[in-house]
């Protein structure tokens, strides 16, 4: 059964900053932003990692080449507490309290998190102009961080569950994402006998559904940061380097 429309790809963005840009979402929402970028050409330029002193200087490159005033990080916990920035930030670089979504309608504000193989969850309302992004891992999916994300949408800027859009970004895919019995546990699923593979975005998918998200509305990227041919990291690769996926309202 089909819950989503046709994978969607991103496109590389048209500078040098090593970017992927949702080309759908570029022109049909011309006033948002939204993103994730990939190695890059210089081998280490994105390799993110957490305690490299070089990281506010990666996320400082985004910010600028995006033309944002200011980019939001927040420290990921694999859970689901949501943020949402409606007051004026100060600084290029914001670290917030542990988080694993933010949301915004602030013009200037770009929202971040990092990722290797777990999925960045793009929201967008075009009717408030909110924006929102989640880290999910299947811890947040267990959780049901994405269901928690639209109903903050819907409470906070009484967004239509009509209009909202979700795209599923660049993850690692179901037929690589092995993992044992105590995954499918959590996530409500039969227990398999031996580690069988789960497909996050599907679950995720399925979750947006039941809502009430209507089904052209959600996209699905169709690259894995582990058997795809795009120059992503990759947690079960054994890098350590991260992805850093971005969506914000232009200044
Ligand atoms: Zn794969």
């Amino acid at each position: 059964m089909i819950l989503a429309k046709s994978c969607t790809s991103e496109n590389v963005m048209g500078s040098s900053l090593p970017m992927y840009t949702l080309q759908e979402w570029s022109e049909q929402f011309p006033w948002a932003v939204a993103g994730i970028t990939y190695k890059g050409a210089v081998s280490d330029i994105f390799d993110l990692r957490k305690e490299d002193i070089n990281c506010d200087d990666r996320m400082q490159q985004i910010q600028k080449e995006t033309g944002f005033n200011s980019l939001v990080r927040i420290p990921q916990v694999h859970g689901t507490n949501l943020l949402v920035h409606d007051s004026e930030l100060s600084g290029y670089i914001v670290l917030t309290e542990a988080a694993d979504g933010h949301a915004t309608c602030r013009p200037g504000v770009l929202l971040s998190i990092t990722v290797a193989d777990c999925v960045p969850v793009y929201l967008l309302d075009p009717q408030s102009r909110a924006v929102m992004l989640l880290h999910a891992g299947w811890r947040g999916v267990a959780g049901k961080i994405v269901t928690k994300g639209i109903e903050l949408l819907l409470e906070r800027w009484r967004s239509q569950l009509e209009d909202i859009v979700v795209h599923l970004g660049p993850a690692i895919c179901g037929d690589c994402y092995e993992v044992g019995p105590e995954v499918f546990r959590s996530l409500g699923l039969t227990k398999p006998t031996e580690p069988t593979p789960v497909d996050l975005r599907g679950i995720l998918t399925r979750q947006a559904r039941d809502l009430g998200i209507k089904k052209e509305n959600i996209s699905v990227s169709g690259d894995c940061t582990l058997c795809g041919e795009r120059d992503f990291f990759s947690h079960r690769n054994g890098d350590v380097g991260r992805q850093v996926a971005v969506i914000g309202v232009r200044p």
